[in-house]
Parts: structure tokens; sequence; C-alpha cells
């Protein structure tokens, strides 16, 4: 251990007397938290991510199972519909990846389990959907005017005789003038310039009116870059875990802890021993952390005065805000190397918790 370091250490007793020895915290229960095999799918995730050379996990709608699938967790030997566990490494408390928006799919009302929607087009009088839509056309030449079915077809680029004047259009574009369009219904004879729109429940074969249509939301996610998913990461905090583990602790990962203010926290790792509590953050940058990003830290520590916090950042911070966090009795662990920051660790917890 550095000289530096020793300064930053406060032992839990020192801060539970800076901090007037106020009541335990509470944390929330383990439901609310990611579980160890959660952090192992995300730990895998993220190294095949890696591999890959991707960021995105994106969703795969079966329509015709009326599925979700991330097609990702079955190179990973997970169940690719469970979508849960994403969601869980989407948590706060997690920030692993980010929960966003892939497509919003409109529902049936009454079967919202179906996916499948699709789009009918229908008279605005009588609901019928034997609609046409019919485009106007004026024979320059001769002035008539007529719908292109009167012209023999459907399309205009297709007319090559008008039906009056019988006279042969070799250039439709040049010869006929274009009118505008309107839409007929078969059914009741209809008339109208703008068609309606319904959408269609395929399964179960009945109209819907858009409006009423549930929306169901289709999620992508993609790896937080902000925070500090990284295969490296995760695998020195499960090593840390364990390793205040060996000193009679129980540890959790990514756990919330409600501070003294109400307020809940995100910590790293979280251990505890009788009364004895352990918190550790983490933060990772690839340059010098920024003062407010240590500072916000510290604040959050001072929030859990009966826990001995440990703010681990990689690879450095200013002499400035150790001196707040020492002050404020928050213990620093900085380094590049992992098995620095490791060993700084133990030793911390060996010295300062585990009397
Ligand atoms: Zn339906
Ligand atoms: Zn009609
Ligand atoms: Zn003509």
């Amino acid at each position: 251990m550095t000289e530096d370091m020793a300064q930053n250490i406060i032992s839990i007793e020192d801060q539970k007397n800076l901090q007037g020895g106020l009541k335990l915290t509470d944390i929330e229960d383990n439901k609310r938290n990611v579980s160890e095999n959660e952090i192992s799918v995300g730990q895998k995730l993220i190294e095949y991510l890696k591999s890959t050379n991707t960021t995105i996990i994106l969703p795969q709608i079966n329509f015709e199972e009326n599925r979700i699938l991330f097609p990702i967790l079955k190179e990973i030997g997970e169940d690719p519909s469970n979508v849960s566990v994403l969601d869980k490494l989407a948590a706060p408390a997690v920030n692993i990846l980010q929960k966003e928006t892939y497509e919003v799919l409109p529902v049936c009302p009454e079967h919202p389990e179906n996916l499948l929607t699709t789009t009918r087009i229908c008279c605005s009088e009588c609901n019928s959907i034997n609609v046409k839509k019919l485009y106007l056309v004026e024979h320059k030449v001769c002035g008539f005017i007529a719908d292109t079915e009167i012209f023999g077809q459907k399309n205009v680029t297709d007319i090559a005789t008008c039906p009056k004047c019988e006279k042969n259009i070799t250039n439709p574009k040049r010869e006929l003038r274009s009118l505008g369009f309107w839409f007929l219904c078969s059914d009741c004879g209809e008339k109208f310039d703008n068609i309606s729109n319904k959408l269609f429940c395929r399964k179960f074969n009945h109209d819907f009116d858009i409006n009423s249509a549930e929306y169901l939301s289709v999620p992508y996610y993609s790896v937080n870059n902000s925070s500090s998913a990284d295969v490296d990461t995760i695998t020195l905090l499960t090593k840390l875990s364990k390793a205040i583990e060996t000193f009679g602790f129980s540890t959790q990962k990514f756990v919330k802890v409600i501070g003294r203010s109400g307020v809940p926290h995100s910590v790293s790792i979280h251990g505890k021993k009788e009364d004895k509590q352990v918190s550790v953050f983490f933060r990772s940058s690839d340059k010098q952390l920024p003062d407010v990003d240590v500072n916000s830290i510290i604040a959050e520590c001072a929030d859990l005065p009966e826990s001995f916090n440990i703010l681990i950042c990689i690879p450095s911070i200013s002499s400035e805000a150790k001196a707040m966090a020492r002050y404020t009795g928050t213990s620093i662990i900085t380094g590049k190397e992992y098995d620095e920051v490791f060993s700084q660790l133990e030793k911390l917890v060996a010295e300062h918790i585990n009397k």
C-alpha cells in the first residue's frame, strides 16, 4: 500500500463517528436486484458482442409464433425469448445495457397477443374493402376525359389507344394529361377523395379502428459505453466480491442501497457481515476521471454512513478529488492494472473492516 493510499483510509468505526452513528440503511429486496446468474449471462453476452465486434442486440419478431426473440441469446446458450434477463442488465443498478425502442407495433385490442396486423383500406361510406383507386386522364388532342379503366388500362403508362377518337397513343406521358385520382367503392358506388384506413387482425379475421389499437413497444439493447460494462470489469468485480466473501461477508453485485436520505444508490458490490457493511463503487474511464463524477460518488458515500465505502477509480483522479474523498472518509483505490486494484482492495478489507 502506498503512503498516499494510507492517508485515504478511515476505519468503519471512524466513519460512523464522522457521521454521528446513524441508523442502519436497508438494502432493497433481492427480487429487484440482479442475480449472480444474470450477471454471468451479461458477462457471456458482453464477451460475445466483443468477439463479433457488435454493440447492438436486435430483436427478431416472429409473427407466426407471436414471439419476440433475441437470437444472440441463443448464441450464448440462453433462451432467446428471455427478455427479462436483458431488462435486468439494462436496469439502472446494473447499467450494462441500454434499452431502446426498436419498433412500436399496433396490435388488436381484443387479441393483443397477436403481433401481426395489416392495414386495410375501405370505403368511408359503407366500410367495404372493395375499393378501387381511379386515375382521371385527358386525351390532349381530342379532349376526352375519363378514368384509366375506360381507356382500357389500369396504369396511365399502359394506355395505347383513345376510346373516343380511336387514335393510337404512342407516348402516354406526353399525349395524356393526368387530372388526379379518386376512389370508387364497388359495393355502394360511392366516389370519394380520401380513403379510410383500418387495421386488420389477421388471425381472428376482423377489422379494428387504428385509434383503438394497443401499441406494443419492441425493444433493442445496446452496450452502455458510458458504464463499466466490459468483461474485464465484470470479471474484476466478481473477483473482488469473492475476495470480500473470504472475510466472511455475504456480497451482492450491482445492487441499490438505500441511503440515510431515502435515496437509492447504485453500488457495484455490497458486502454485509453482522453490523458491518462495505460498499464498493466502481468507475472507469480511458483518462483521469473528472472531479464532478468523483464528487457525486463521494456525496453518495456520505449518504451511506454505516458502510465502509470504497471508490475504485480507473485509472486515476485528481489530487483535489482525493482530498475531498479523504475529508468525507471515502477510501479511494486508483490504478491502471486490475491486479493492482485487486491487491489494494484486499488490503483495505483486511486492515479496516475485518477487525
Ligand atoms: Zn383481433
Ligand atoms: Zn361503399
Ligand atoms: Zn382521343
